[in-house]
């Protein structure tokens, strides 16, 4: 079967970010599947067909660029960031495991891109600099309970915490409730860093304690970093602070 599947992270929006391999890839494809804001973003080439769906429909889109690269197509399915984070890669992977065998023997390749919680961490110093996890606070393909189990344990284990998801219009109580959750573990001077729209129009970072965290909007487009009991903030006049966790953990306990 000749047929080819690509999956390719954008990267968190701005086009600099894109990799030269995923520029690659996304040029030779003959059809692209994706959320529609996602299609817009990439620059329209001359026979190359989209097929937009909704942000929602993830199994349903990976399944139906499944059947066209079945076809003998060059077929990219592209996401925002990376792929393989709460992304289509995971989507694909699952549509070839219960699909047609044939789906099997089809050539799929998943394009690396630099995923949000990268490129908030980057804006803002280095709070990712120890260990750290990353957890979707959307419930929609979990239960609420196992959220919760999951911050108990990252945020007691000592782990730096990447919110990915952390609200939306379906979804508004979720983010309060894990920012008090938190709280049971971590010290009310705990660093916590929103980042919105980061490298597209209208970015913004914000940088506060944990007692202060639920009186920051956060939406759809905001990525939450969660700092340890080791994560430090460098005030500096006139700029955004530093905040970074050091490459080494000084107590044992979280
Ligand atoms: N595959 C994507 C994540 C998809 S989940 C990636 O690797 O980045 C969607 C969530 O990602 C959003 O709710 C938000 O939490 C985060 N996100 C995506 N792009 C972002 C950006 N440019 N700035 C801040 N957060 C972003």
């Amino acid at each position: 079967m000749s047929g080819h599947l690509a999956v390719i992270g954008l990267g968190p929006g701005d086009i600099r970010c894109l990799t030269p391999e995923a520029e690659d890839v996304l040029a030779a494809a003959h059809a692209l599947y994706g959320y529609g804001p996602y299609l817009e973003s990439v620059p329209a080439r001359a026979g190359q067909t989209r097929h937009a769906s909704d942000n929602r429909e993830e199994r349903a889109r990976a399944a139906a660029a499944l059947r066209h690269a079945a076809l003998g197509a060059r077929v990219a399915v592209v996401s925002g960031g990376d792929p393989g984070v709460f992304a289509m890669a995971a989507a694909v992977c699952e549509e070839i495991e219960t699909g047609p065998e044939s789906w099997r023997a089809l050539d799929v390749t998943i394009v690396p891109g630099i995923t949000a919680m990268l490129a908030v961490a980057a804006r803002i110093g280095a709070p990712l600099g120890h260990d750290f996890c990353t957890l979707s606070l959307s419930d929609n393909l979990k239960p609420w309970e196992l959220i919760e189990r999951r911050l108990d344990a990252a945020a007691g284990a000592g782990f730096v915490i990447a919110l990915y998801n952390p609200i939306s219009r379906a979804r508004p109580w979720q983010f309060a409730s894990a920012i008090e959750r938190l709280r049971r573990h971590l010290p009310p001077s705990t660093p916590v860093v929103f980042g919105r729209a980061v490298t597209r129009p209208g970015e913004q970072i914000n940088v506060v304690t944990l007692d202060r965290a639920d009186t920051v909007e956060a939406d759809m487009a905001t990525l939450v970093i969660v700092g340890s009991r080791e994560t430090r903030v460098i005030a500096r006049p006139g700029k955004l602070p530093l905040v970074y966790t050091p490459r080494a953990a000084a107590e044992v306990s979280a």
